[in-house]
């Protein structure tokens, strides 16, 4: 005898509720089965939402992406990184001094406000910008880092959201041996402040981007960071000519991995949960939150009030 796995319906909603691997994988031996399992675990896991939710509200009182956010200030704080908040919205001169123009692949991704104006779909070239005026100080090296949200469209929804929170650092005016070694120094401490167990580094090098560096998490190796040092080909649009090194880590990806989950929707921002909590948490046929009221009932309050 075969036996059946969950609808579809079913396994939508219990991973929306954070059901476990081995809950999802469960077999039935008929479909009155099935259904009465189904019930029973919507019951139990919505319960468990409900206490997860109220425990946000009397004592966590921030989702973690936030908590996350706050622990790389500082972390990186500590490592002399100074924080930068630069505008969100960004020129299509910026995006082509980053040598996206119609022809790169990030191009289709990049939502326009206008002809000239885009949501930014990096951080990078406003950091390329304070690299200039920073860069006439004296001192050396200069550090300094930038946590705010990008835009990109994106057909791939699993790891992927279309607005998603950027941590990108700049250190410039380092001794050119030690850049690999400080990239790879860097990258560790945002992965250890992070409180991912597993990841590792895949070193890459390419004639456009010159030697890149991946952090890879988990089992599943997905990409939660890329790194690129100076000189690199990029630089001299910006008239950089100095060495550097920089990072940018994707906080909802981190925290993703960092929580084990295989599935972005639920880190970013979003009304259909909160820290990693479904908001729906009504079961089935159970009644609505509330109930839009219907004429007559408002006629007959307001008439008992009067
Ligand atoms: P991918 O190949 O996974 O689409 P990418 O290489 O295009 O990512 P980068 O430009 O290297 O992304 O951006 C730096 C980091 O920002 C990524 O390593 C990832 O952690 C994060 N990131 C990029 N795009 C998204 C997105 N749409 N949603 C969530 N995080 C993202
Ligand atoms: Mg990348």
């Amino acid at each position: 005898m075969t036996l059946m796995t969950w609808t579809n319906i079913q396994m939508r909603r219990l991973r929306e509720l954070g059901a476990d691997k081995d809950a999802l994988a469960a077999r039935f031996a008929d479909p009155a089965e099935r259904n009465r399992s189904f019930q029973q675990m919507e019951k139990r896991l919505v319960s468990r939402e409900r206490e997860r939710l109220e425990a946000l509200l009397t004592e966590g009182l921030r989702p973690r992406l936030l908590k996350l956010e706050a622990r790389m200030v500082a972390a990186l704080n500590r490592e002399g990184f100074t924080q930068v908040t630069t505008p969100i919205v960004m020129s299509r001169a910026a995006l082509a001094k980053m040598s996206i123009d119609d022809g790169h692949p990030l191009a289709g991704q990049v939502y326009w406000l206008d002809r000239k104006h885009c949501l930014r779909p990096m951080l990078a070239p406003n950091l390329y910008s304070l690299m200039i005026d920073l860069g006439r100080l004296k001192t050396r090296p200069i550090r300094f880092f930038e946590i705010g949200p990008c835009f990109r469209k994106e057909s791939d929804g699993a790891h992927h959201n279309s607005e998603f929170t950027m941590l990108n650092l700049v250190e410039m005016g380092l001794p050119e041996p030690e850049r690999h070694g400080r990239l790879r120094a860097l990258g560790a401490m945002v992965a250890e402040a992070a409180g991912l167990r597993s990841w590792r580094f895949a070193a890459e090098t390419s004639e456009v981007y010159g030697d890149t560096v991946d952090i890879l998490a988990g089992d599943a190796e997905i990409e939660v960071a890329s790194g690129a040092m100076g000189p690199h080909p990029l630089d001299e649009a910006w008239r950089i000519t100095e060495t550097w090194v920089g990072l940018g880590f994707g906080l909802e990806r981190l925290l993703m991995a960092a929580e084990g989950d295989e599935s972005i929707g639920r880190w970013g921002r979003s009304l259909a949960y909160l820290d990693g909590i479904r908001l729906n948490l009504q079961g089935p046929g159970a009644p609505a939150n509330f109930a839009v009221p219907s004429g007559r009932g408002t006629q007959a309050r307001r008439r008992s009030a009067s």
